[in-house]
């Protein structure tokens, strides 16, 4: 070895490995999972660059995952046949982490157990997860197309470290051997890591090959497959198993729970693409995050493109996860190019309508789920109507709001549940929006509606006052604002309102007159209204001004 040199690791990733030590004690498993996706990652990488440049193969045959373990030394290795590593990206990759959100998500830590692992497994562990069963870790690896001098070996103990040098490795790609601990010793089994490959890596493209066992269950020199290797979602629906779609989504998505609802999909004809798209169970840490990277895994023909293709479906809908797989496009397709591509537009108003009815068929169905999703995503759906006109119908469909007809506060009422009880002679559908429930539910606007038992949706999302700018009607039924201008109730006041209100509006003209004097600039416009059968007096918006929420929202970013 040369070129030896001891570096620390960045602070985010030492903080992360003593909380992941800590807190995914009970997951220990899932570095295999991690492992074993890096893996496949960088075969997937492999084959993609071999297209342009073959060379890069060096003759290297099928892509193959070889794992094995020694049982005396207390060690698993993971070996693949992939892109592997020069030495800069060696300490960038296993040194630092890249991704944005990372500090803000360690701040974000409590020091309790089961939440802690939960932030984690949104964030994916990834290689780090190593740690959690080893106290020595060495990485051997070499860039496929460099020369054979210039491998790279890795160790590090986990503790703020790593030793860093360069050596000779003639065969391309990359070989993990963890050094485990005296109290996970158990994993130096190879029928254990049969059992988690069956679980978490079945359907991994690549196949994972095993030492084959002699009648003794000695391992030999041979290797055997010990996973399907089929890609999930080229099999048909019929031949797939709730299981394997589950373990397929937490293997993609990097999540440890189960996703809400999933979509398969062969599509032929004159576009010719595989589909399988889940619902979360819950957000991704950086769901808000500006510079985030969502999307899509694409594969074009089974070949791997990008891990992140945001093209194929609207930004409200970044939170779905899955594969699309493509016949139609170039394997040489490059990110202009799928912006571009009209393909790529039929694609995704396809997979766009296709998510919609995902999520309407899971309301439908599981009322529990889909709360948990709403509670979930709602905010991010509510920005969908300014972004996709086409669709505002279905979009709205799948709203939840708090109403006057639900004392509970949450979100529960659709709007088709509303236009379904509106009263006869009502063709509106009226809301109030508001910083909470609890506020909303005091307000003075709803008096007249409580007293006509008129039901009122009480809107009090952040976006909710942006986002019904853009929603103008569902259903036919426009939408009404109480707290604007001239409340006019149309057929829901009977002849005999409108007379006393009128009767009312002149006996009062010498009062509002001299309470209009009294208020000067302060208000518009001082009216004798029947909004109110308790409180004396309401500020109502004009039609056409800005909303209390939005006048914040403004007042907050200085303008
Ligand atoms: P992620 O896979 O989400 O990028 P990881 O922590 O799992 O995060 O891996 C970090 C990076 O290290 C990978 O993006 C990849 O560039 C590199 N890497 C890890 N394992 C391998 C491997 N077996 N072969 C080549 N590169 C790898
Ligand atoms: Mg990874």
């Amino acid at each position: 070895e040369t070129h030896k040199e001891t570096l620390g690791f960045q602070t985010e990733v030492k903080q992360l490995l003593q909380l992941m030590i800590h807190s995914l004690y009970s997951n220990q498993e899932i570095f295999l999972r991690e492992l074993v996706s890096n893996a496949s990652d960088a075969i997937d990488n492999l084959r993609f660059q071999a297209i342009a440049r073959p060379e890069l193969l060096e003759g290297q045959g099928e892509p193959r995952i070889r794992i094995s373990t020694d049982k005396d030394a207390g060690t698993v290795t993971i070996e693949d046949n992939g892109i592997g590593m020069n030495r800069d990206e060696v300490v960038a990759n296993l040194g630092t982490i890249a991704r944005s959100g990372t500090a803000e998500l360690l701040r974000g830590m409590t020091g309790e157990q089961k939440k802690d692992s939960q932030l984690i497994g949104q964030f994916g562990v990834g290689f780090y997860s190593s740690f959690i069963v080893a106290d020595k870790v060495e990485v051997f690896t070499r860039r496929a197309g460099a020369p054979a001098d210039e491998g790279v070996h890795w160790s590090s103990n986990g503790e703020g470290e790593f030793d860093i040098a360069t050596l000779d490795k003639p065969e391309p790609g990359t070989r993990i051997v963890l050094h485990l601990k005296e109290d996970t010793r158990e994993f130096a089994d190879d029928w254990r890591l049969r059992g988690i490959i069956k679980r978490y890596a079945d359907h991994i493209g690549a196949a994972i090959e095993m030492p084959k066992q002699d009648d003794d269950g000695k391992a030999g020199d041979e290797w055997e497959s010990v996973n399907d290797a089929s890609a999930l979602w080229t099999r048909p629906r019929n031949d797939v198993t709730d299981e394997e779609y589950r373990s397929f989504y937490q293997h993609t998505a990097h999540d440890f729970e189960d996703p809400l609802a999933w979509s398969h999909n062969k599509v032929e004809g004159n576009l010719e693409y595989t589909s399988l798209l889940y619902v979360p169970g819950r957000a991704g840490f950086d769901l808000y995050h500006r510079d985030a990277s969502h999307g899509l895994k694409l594969y074009v023909q089974r070949v791997f493109i990008t891990d992140r293709a945001d093209q194929f479906l609207p930004h409200y809908l970044r939170f779905i996860r899955g594969v699309v797989d493509s016949s139609d496009l170039s394997l040489n397709v490059s990110r202009e190019i799928l912006q571009n591509s009209p393909v790529i537009g039929s694609m995704k108003t396809a997979l766009t309508k296709r998510v919609l009815d995902m999520l309407g068929k899971l309301a439908n169905d599981d009322a529990e789920k889909y709360a948990k999703f709403w509670d979930q995503f709602g905010e991010v759906l509510k920005e969908g109507p300014a972004e996709d006109f086409g669709n505002t119908e279905k979009i709205a469909a799948l709203f939840r709001f708090a109403s006057t007809f639900d004392d509970s506060g949450k979100p529960s009422v659709a709007l088709a549940d509303y236009v379904g009880r509106m009263k006869d002679g009502q063709d509106k559908i009226y809301y109030l929006i508001g910083e909470s429930h609890t506020q909303l539910q005091g307000s003075p606007h709803l008096e007249v509606f409580r007293k006509k038992g008129v039901e009122v949706l009480l809107l009090s999302d952040r976006i909710d006052e942006w986002m019904m700018g853009y929603l103008r009607e569902f259903d036919s039924k426009s939408f009404v604002d109480i707290s604007r201008g001239d409340l006019d109730l149309g057929s829901l006041d009977s002849s005999e309102d409108k007379a006393a209100l009128e009767e009312a509006a002149k006996a009062s003209e010498g009062l509002v007159g001299r309470i209009k004097t009294a208020l000067g600039d302060q208000v518009s416009d001082v009216r004798v209204s029947h909004r109110l059968t308790e409180s004396p007096a309401v500020l109502a918006a004009g039609e056409h001004d800005v909303g209390a929420q939005m006048r914040q929202i403004l007042e907050a970013t200085g303008q």
